[in-house]
């Protein structure tokens, strides 16, 4: 007797080929190395899911239609930066943006419609730096506060969502911090880019504690992004229980990315990719849902992205030929007991 596999996972690569700038880290050649990942796909049945343009109507839930106006208009004097991160358009980009955010909301439904048990959009350009009015830090659209409010749209009302991008993801709280129903927890390396994200910022009055920054100190890594999962993301799904969980996914955190210094490894990613598993498993089974962010070295990307999709479906981690962290990792002890008691948790 034959036993069909069902897919269980979903995801969609949108690699935009013509928004690219020659010499900026935020470009095409990012995802040179998903044939890889394409491979690990087929072998594993996967779910691929087409990607079509977001509507507007679901992207102006999050942006003001004044920005979108602009944008479209500035892409037309492309290419050019418009601004200090910096952040470049071509005239592509508006295009690219608007599918990047709609292969995002066809991941995103594919796993709230249940046709998989999980999903991971791999798109670019990245969203979490966009705030509702301006592009920022290599982002236009912000995929993943979009993909809040579609999921809110569709029933999910409670919506956490963990950044594990090496930066702040300043457009997401902005956007999202006086929604009660939404939780934002950010791991990012202290004092980079954007210069957001501060331990003591929980979040805005209407949005009491529902802003969750850990900003870590350079070189942290595998060791403690384990117990940061662990002490402080665990407890508090416990606490929010979520009807659906988001990650906004940056391999900017690899220790090999040149443009920060954090020390995971694509290990690192799988061991948080299991535990995030756990906490969905107790609270939202089947409904994970992970975009892209950053991240600027092709091979930690791919090898990253593989080993959070593996770890999401509890399934064997790959090969990773680039190898364990070459510093030591700083002791984060205190700064997570200051987490702990600023969230009234301990
Ligand atoms: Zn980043």
């Amino acid at each position: 007797m034959s036993v069909s596999k069902e897919p269980n996972f979903a995801y969609t690569i949108v690699p935009s080929p013509e928004h690219d700038y020659a010499g900026h880290p935020e470009n095409a050649g990012r995802f040179q190395h998903f044939d890889l990942l394409e491979k690990l796909a087929g072998e594993q049945h996967l779910l691929e899911v087409q990607s079509s343009p977001a509507s507007m109507d679901v992207v102006s839930s999050v942006h003001h239609p004044s920005y979108l106006e602009a944008l479209q208009e500035v892409v037309g004097k492309g290419p050019a930066y418009v601004d200090y991160a910096p952040t470049y358009v071509t005239p592509a980009s508006y295009e690219a943006a608007f599918l990047s955010a709609g292969g995002t909301l066809n991941v995103l439904d594919a796993v709230l419609l249940g046709q998989a048990q999980g999903g991971f959009a791999l798109v670019r350009p990245p969203g979490h730096h966009a705030t509702a009015t301006r592009a920022m830090g290599f982002c236009l659209l912000n995929n993943i506060a979009i993909a809040a409010r579609h999921a809110q749209e569709r029933g999910f009302q409670r919506v956490m969502i963990v950044d594990i991008d090496v930066h702040h993801g300043n457009g997401t709280q902005e956007i999202l911090e006086n929604d009660p129903d939404i939780l934002y927890l950010s791991t990012h390396q202290s004092g980079i880019y954007p210069g957001t994200g501060m331990l003591h910022d929980t979040g805005t009055e209407e949005g009491e504690n529902s802003v969750v920054n850990i900003p870590l100190p350079a070189r942290a890594g595998d060791e403690v992004f384990e117990n940061v999962l662990r002490r402080v993301v665990h407890p508090l799904a416990n606490r929010f229980s979520p009807d659906v969980m988001l990650v906004s996914a940056g391999f900017d955190a690899h220790w090999r990315d040149p443009l920060a210094g954090l020390q995971l490894t694509s290990a690192g990613y799988y061991q948080i990719a299991t535990m995030l598993a756990q906490i969905v498993q107790e609270h939202c089974p089947g409904k994970v849902f992970v975009v892209l962010e950053g991240g600027y070295d092709p091979k930690a990307i791919v090898y990253s992205a593989m080993a959070i999709i593996q770890g999401l479906r509890l399934a064997t981690l790959p090969s990773d030929p680039m190898g364990s962290a070459p510093y030591p990792e700083p002791d984060t002890d205190a700064l997570i007991d200051t987490v702990l008691s600023l969230h009234n948790m301990r």
